[in-house]
C-alpha cells in the first residue's frame, strides 16, 4: 500500500527527503556497521551497498560562514547531504573508501576535530546559556569550551569503556540532555526571584504567573496588586520569569553549577536511567571554569580507573555503590545528596546494608 501524501504543511517535512540516497534505498535492511576510526564508520546493507560516515565535533553555536563550508563539503564529497546528530556532532558521507579518505583529507585540512564514534566522549550537548536565554544559571557554550579544551583526546584518539555522554544545562529547565547523560553540569540558582512590584502589575498577568509555579510558592499580593513568594516554597527555578519579566532570578553571586551522572538512554544491558546528583555546587568561574573542569576529569578518571568495559558511568555507580563512587572520586558527601523530595519513596534504599566493593 503506497504511503498516503501529507496533507497539511504543520511540521518538519517528511524526514526522507533529507537521507543520502545509498541509505533511503537500504533503510532497514543493514547487515552490519564497523568503527574503522574514531570519526570514522562503514554500514554494509544486505545487498552489499555501503556507505562511510565521517563524524566532525561542531563549534556548537555556529555561525553562517561555518555553515556555509558545511554545505560546501557536503556538496564536494558527500552528494549534497549531511547530519546534525542530537549531541552537535555532523556528519558525512562517502560511497567508497577513496572518497572518505579525500573527505576526512579534506575537514583535517580546514582543522576539523574528528572522533567521537564508539566509546569515547562525544561533542557535547549543551543549552543556550548567557548567549541568549533568560533564565541561565551559567554559560553553557563557556563551560562546554573549556570542558572540551581538556578532553579532546577521549573524542579524537583515546578509548573508553564505553561511550560517555556529556551534556550541560544552564538552569534545572533543563532544555539540554542532562537528565540522561553520563557526566552532565546543570546551572543552579540560589536565591529566588527578586519581585519588581511596579512592573508586576504593567507587564504580568497574575494568575498566569500563579500557575507558573511548580510548587505553588506564589500567590496574590492586593494591596500592591502584584504577587508574593512564600520564600520555604521557592526551589529556584526560574518558571515564573520566563512567564514574568517583573520577577528576574538570575544572581551574579550566587548563581553556579550542580554535577549529576549516571544518566542514559540506551536499554542495552541495563533500562535507562536518570543522572543523579554527584556535587551540589561549584560557583561561576568564567571564563575557564577550572573547578567544574577538574570535577568532570576526576569523575572520568575514577570511571577510567573502575569500571568494566562496556559499563556506562551509571552502570559502574550502580555496581560498586554510591558509598564507593564517593571513595573513589574523593568528591564529598553533602548534606544536598539526601533526596528529601515529596516523591522520594522510589530512591530511598530499601536495605541496611552498605556495598563496600
Ligand atoms: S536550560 Fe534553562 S537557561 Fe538554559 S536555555 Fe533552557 S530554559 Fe534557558
Ligand atoms: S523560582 Fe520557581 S519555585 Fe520559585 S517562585 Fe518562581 S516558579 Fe516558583
Amino acid at each position: 500500500m503506497s504511503t498516503p501524501e501529507r496533507q497539511t504543511d504543520i511540521g518538519p517535512p517528511h524526514y526522507e527527503k533529507f537521507l543520502h540516497p545509498v541509505i533511503k534505498k537500504n533503510y532497514g535492511k543493514w547487515k552490519y556497521h564497523e568503527i574503522l576510526s574514531p570519526g570514522h564508520m562503514v554500514h554494509v546493507s544486505e545487498s552489499g551497498e555501503k556507505i562511510f560516515t565521517v563524524r566532525i565535533a561542531s563549534p556548537r553555536l555556529l555561525s553562517t560562514d561555518t555553515i556555509r563550508e558545511y554545505c560546501a563539503i557536503a556538496k564536494k564529497h558527500s552528494e549534497g547531504f549531511l547530519r546534525f546528530t542530537t549531541r552537535n556532532n555532523v556528519e558525512f558521507f562517502a560511497t567508497t573508501e577513496d572518497g572518505a579518505k579525500a573527505l576526512m583529507a579534506d575537514l583535517k585540512s580546514k582543522g576539523y576535530m574528528m572522533g567521537g564514534i564508539g566509546p569515547r566522549i562525544s561533542n557535547v550537548v549543551h543549552t543556550q546559556g548567557w548567549v541568549h536565554c533568560h533564565s541561565a544559571a551559567t554559560d553553557a557554550s563557556g563551560i562546554v569550551k573549556a570542558l572540551m579544551d581538556e578532553l579532546a583526546e577521549y573524542f579524537t584518539t583515546k578509548e573508553l569503556q564505553n561511550r560517555v555522554r556529556l551534556a550541560v544545562a544552564c538552569c534545572v529547565n533543563m532544555c539540554g540532555a542532562v537528565h540522561c547523560s553520563d557526566i552532565a553540569i546543570v546551572g543552579v540558582h540560589k536565591t529566588p526571584p527578586r519581585i519588581d512590584h511596579e512592573n508586576v502589575k504593567n507587564a504580568c498577568e497574575v494568575p498566569s504567573t500563579i500557575g507558573s509555579c511548580p510548587t505553588s510558592a506564589i500567590s496574590p499580593d492586593p494591596t500592591k496588586k502584584s504577587v508574593k513568594i512564600k520564600l520555604e516554597k521557592c526551589m529556584y527555578c526560574g518558571n515564573c520569569y520566563s512567564v514574568c519579566p517583573a520577577m528576574p532570578i538570575s544572581d551574579a553571586e550566587n548563581d553556579g553549577v550542580a554535577i549529576v551522572v549516571g544518566g542514559k538512554v540506551a536499554n542495552l544491558r541495563t533500562p535507562p536511567k536518570f543522572s543523579r546528583l554527584a556535587v551540589p555546587w561549584i560557583p561561576n568561574e568564567p571564563p575557564r571554569w577550572p573547578k567544574v573542569v577538574a570535577a568532570v576529569k576526576t569523575i572520568l578518571d575514577a570511571y577510567i580507573k573502575g569500571a568494566r568495559k562496556h559499563e556506562r558511568v551509571g552502570e559502574w555507580v550502580d555496581r560498586i555503590g554510591w558509598e564507593s563512587f564517593f571513595k573513589e572520586t574523593g568528591l564529598e558527601f553533602k548534606i544536598q545528596h539526601i533526596d528529601d523530595f515529596t516523591f522520594a519513596r522510589e530512591t530511598f534504599r530499601t536495605s541496611a546494608s552498605f556495598k563496600w566493593t
